[in-house]
């Protein structure tokens, strides 16, 4: 499956972070994630701090999936408002659902802290704007309704967004918690930080052909007759993990983003908050740690990679003028351009855990616009599954739910 076009700005701006070897002799491990963006490296970080001998692999070079291609904006809200989660899925896995997030943001702040490599991790309100005012009644409730629940969120007046964010709109919810961070770059870190302190060992350029089962567990063999002997097997393939299922999870969306020169000033609006909005697709916002404005959305639905990469110029255009017609005086010109896929799900919430009948089989399916938060949840969840601690959100985000 091609993931994305060819010149994502976070693969240009760090280029070849790392480099790993692909596979040339049999091997042996406890456990073999298959996969090498965000997800795989999240989840071995947690199988490897837990004591496990973990084996990462992955058809690409690392991280070059959808994660070179991520705006990494984290955020606890998920694509999906809490009211009409709750319509779903329930109150309390909804709203263990949005407060795992919140959890899964301090929680990849802190690995970033662990590995000591600038991953560009910053601590950022994040502000959803009512597109229009007929949206404002439900923004509303959404509002009141997370402040009941403890979710830190304020809410602002159409002249409060003026003050703060210099354009008008009819009203917003700031939240004081979110993030923004090189997803790309992250990856590299934690897997790196895995090699040197736990003997993880990570191969790329390495496809995994088969997955047999064996008396012992596992082997996977790669495309020249290598094979990894494991016990249990993470499968972290992203939008590529459909593959293995016998039914369709995943809802597939064509998304564009683009991000400006840089900019003499550093402050452009409230705490250069990330910003979205209540439209359906939306517009979000972000700024970078070298003063540019990164904007992304305008999805589509996805048919194939030829036809969404062909559609990128009318997007780039798209996207500049919404971004001119809330900032008209800044002069924003575009430095990077790029599509990709990306998957949701049917309620919003990623697919974690093992599937009926795929014993040992853990899946790290982050789908989503919270896809980075979904992983660091993922990680965490498997390791608990696989060290048989009871984990009591489990079920939220099991297959067939
Ligand atoms: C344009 C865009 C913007 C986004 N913005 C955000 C955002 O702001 N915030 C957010 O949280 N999320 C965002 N996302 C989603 C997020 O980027 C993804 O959820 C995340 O990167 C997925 O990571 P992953 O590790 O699961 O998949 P990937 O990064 O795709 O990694 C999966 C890896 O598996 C490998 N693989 C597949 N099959 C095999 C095989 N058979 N053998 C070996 N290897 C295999 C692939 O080569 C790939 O490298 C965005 C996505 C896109 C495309």
């Amino acid at each position: 499956m091609d993931l994305r076009s060819h010149c994502p700005y976070w693969l240009l701006k760090n280029g070849i972070v790392h480099s790993y070897p692909s596979l040339k002799q049999q091997e042996k491990c406890d456990i073999a994630i298959i996969g090498s963006g965000i997800s795989g490296a999240l989840t071995a970080w947690h199988l490897a701090r837990a004591g496990f001998k973990v084996i990462v692999v992955d058809k690409r070079h690392v991280g070059t999936g959808s994660t070179a291609a991520s705006t990494a904006l984290l955020q606890y809200e998920i694509d999906v408002p809490l009211v009409d989660l709750v319509q779903k899925v329930g109150e309390a896995n909804a709203l263990n659902s949005y407060r795992l997030c919140l959890e899964a943001i301090d929680s990849i702040g802190n690995i970033c802290s662990i590995v000591e490599q600038d991953c560009s991790f910053r601590n950022k309100p994040s502000m959803q704007y009512a597109s229009f005012n007929k949206h404002v009644p439900k923004l509303h409730e959404e509002f009141e309704y997370r402040r009941k629940h403890g979710f830190p969120v304020h809410w602002l007046s159409d002249e409060q967004v003026s003050k703060k964010f210099g354009f008008t709109k009819p009203a917003a919810i700031l939240s004081d918690a979110g993030a923004e961070v090189d997803a790309y770059k992250l990856t590299h870190s934690v897997l790196q930080y895995c090699m040197k302190h736990y003997g993880t060992k990570v191969f790329d350029k390495t496809a995994v052909k088969h997955i047999q089962h064996s008396k012992l567990g596992f082997d996977l063999t790669d495309e020249n007759g290598f094979s990894i002997r494991c016990r249990k097997v993470v499968i972290a393939c992203g939008y590529e993990s459909q593959q293995y299922l016998p039914e369709k999870v995943e809802v597939l969306h064509a998304t564009y983003a683009i991000v400006s020169e840089p900019f003499e000033q550093r402050d452009f609006w409230h705490k250069n908050s990330l910003i979205w909005e209540t439209a359906n697709p939306y517009l979000y916002m972000r700024t970078t740690n070298d003063n540019r404005i990164l904007i992304g959305g305008k999805d589509v639905p996805y048919t194939n990679a030829t036809e969404r990469d062909q559609q990128l110029k009318k997007k780039v255009a798209t996207l500049e003028r919404s971004f001119a017609a809330l900032y008209p005086a800044m002069d924003f010109k575009t430095d990077f351009s790029w599509a990709g896929t990306f998957a949701g799900t049917k309620d919003g919430l990623p697919y974690i855990g093992e599937h009926a009948g795929q014993p040992d089989i853990y899946y790290a399916l982050g789908f989503g616009g919270n896809g980075i938060t979904f992983s660091a949840i993922a990680g965490e969840m498997i390791k608990d599954m696989i060290t048989g601690k009871k984990n009591k959100h489990a079920a939220i985000f099991k297959f067939n739910r």
